[in-house]
């Protein structure tokens, strides 16, 4: 593999700032690579190689006093396909959006590219970012790097192993319950959910608003700190997003002093090397300073069917739009409600419609209160837990998953197993806290990955323990792609 395709990001923008290599040179590294691999792995939905090459020459024209302007200079970077871009078609991983060409950027989106990052394409996606595998994309999964035979988790699939096979320098995911975070963790990349609110949600495609929050998928805790901050701050075009100011970036990797919560017990089912890889960072943390303090989390398992009721009932909601007569496809019938039918019978695949069917149950009248009602109060219990936690402890190491990257196909028809894999990962989204997923390195072939949690605004200090668990853990080294894929 060419040397180019190994520098982080924070290197990347020394090197093209510098002169030493040309952002044409980069970009055209990666779009090799994609062009070799991309085919076998389906990672990219589609990719903006004319719009890239021309940004490429563009960047590569300005002085040196305007480079040093620009915090992402050059960074080739790919977008899941359910942020809008005003090139190309946004798809959500869908049928019914297949085509759908949107007139403008995602903040994220303008943010980055304003800092001189390049989008080099859009990534597959569980459709409307439902599901933990990309699955259930309906263009057809992604495969993970380091085996094509298992899935690369998901929503965010195809973001996680673009960053990790080396088609891009780094991703933008979204979260909803764990889509950037458990795809992050079965292909060995690092992946932040920011706190609720940090990133503006304007430009993505809406799942569950009130869950939904757009974050990096990086190589390393340094690359994800400098995406945060180009990404972070107040948008006027998101009522939900935060008045504060993006967070510092520092080196800071010390955890010295620091009060660090390790759970107390495990339930069933917990893959051992999750168990064994987590032990054993939080004895080198110990090692390195910090004080180990056992917590018991918010019980995971009534996260996640709080969950599971909240994020369809609001996915009902938002997926009324797609009705054949605003966006993407349309299917002609008699009448306007044929057509709003056969337009969603034809352009839903079956997970989207599980969730609208669930969530328009729970919302409906006679069991709203039975239902929503009580996955909304379990919700403020899950937070109000949190806040006794962090009364104790400053953050939590705890894993992103309880399990290891699956094989293709293991849970399609077991959508409760399927599920299962957001354990660890749901009651940040209820409670609007940032997550951080950093790898602990390879084992037997396949990643292992630990999460570190804090209190709301906390990424800074987040990024800090997750410096020194990539201190601690073993370097990950680049996945050995096939050209042939799976075969
Ligand atoms: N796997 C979860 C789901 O299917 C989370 C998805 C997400 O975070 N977008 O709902």
């Amino acid at each position: 593999m060419s040397g180019l395709l190994d520098l982080t990001l924070t290197e990347a923008v020394r090197a093209t700032r510098s002169g030493s290599v040309s952002t044409s040179e980069l970009v055209s590294a990666y779009l090799s690579r994609i062009g070799r691999f991309n085919g076998p792995y389906h990672i990219l939905l589609e990719v903006l190689e004319e719009s890239a090459t021309q940004r490429a020459h563009e960047l590569d024209a300005l002085s040196a006093s305007e480079r040093d302007r620009l915090p992402l200079y050059g960074v080739p970077v790919a977008v899941k396909d359910n942020l809008v871009m005003d090139r190309g078609s946004t798809t959500a991983g869908s049928r019914i959006l297949e085509g759908y060409r949107a007139p403008y950027n995602a903040t994220v989106v303008e943010r980055l590219e304003r800092a001189g990052a390049i989008v080099l394409g859009k990534t597959n996606l569980d459709e409307f970012a439902m599901g933990s595998s990309t699955e259930h994309s309906a263009y057809g999964p992604t495969l993970n790097p380091w085996d094509p035979t298992r899935v690369p988790g998901g929503s965010s699939g195809g973001s996680a192993a673009a960053v990790a096979g080396r088609l891009s320098l780094a991703a933008l995911g979204s979260d909803t319950g764990g889509s950037i975070r458990q795809p992050a963790a079965y292909c060995g990349v690092v992946g932040l959910l920011p706190t609720y609110g940090r990133v503006s949600r304007y430009g993505l495609i809406a799942f569950a608003s009130s869950l939904d929050q757009v974050g990096p998928i990086t190589r390393t805790v340094d690359d994800a700190a400098v995406l945060l901050r180009v990404m972070a701050g107040f948008d006027p075009r998101d009522q939900t997003s935060l008045r504060e100011p993006p967070p510092d970036v520092s080196d800071e990797a010390s955890v010295r002093g620091l009060r660090l919560g390790i759970l107390s017990s495990y339930p069933e089912g917990v893959d051992p090397v999750v168990r064994a890889t987590l032990d054993h960072m939080t004895r080198a943390l110990a090692d390195a300073g910090a004080r180990l303090v056992s917590v018991d989390l918010p019980d995971p398992t009534r996260a996640l069917a709080a969950y599971y009721v909240i994020a369809p009932a609001e996915a009902s909601s938002n997926l009324s739009r797609y009705d054949g007569v605003r966006y993407g496809k349309r299917k002609e019938a008699e009448g306007l409600y044929a057509l709003y039918d056969e337009t969603r019978a034809a352009g839903f695949g079956p997970e989207v419609k599980n969730r609208i069917m669930l969530g328009t149950f729970a919302l409906s009248a006679g069991y709203y209160d039975a239902y929503y009602g009580r996955a909304t109060a379990v919700r403020k219990a899950i937070a109000d837990g949190y806040d006794r936690i962090f009364e104790r402890v400053d953050a939590i190491v705890c894993p992103t998953t309880p399990d290891r990257p699956f094989p293709l196909g293991e849970r399609l028809s077991d959508p409760w197993r399927m599920y299962l894999s957001d354990l660890y990962t749901v009651s940040l989204n209820l409670a609007g806290l940032p997550g951080l997923s950093v790898p602990v390195g390879l084992q037997e072939g396949l990643p292992t990955a630990v999460q570190v949690v804090g209190p709301r605004l906390s990424e800074p200090l987040l990024f800090r323990i997750g410096r020194a668990i990539e201190r601690a853990a073993a370097p990950m080294p680049a996945p050995d792609l096939k050209e042939g894929g799976a075969a």
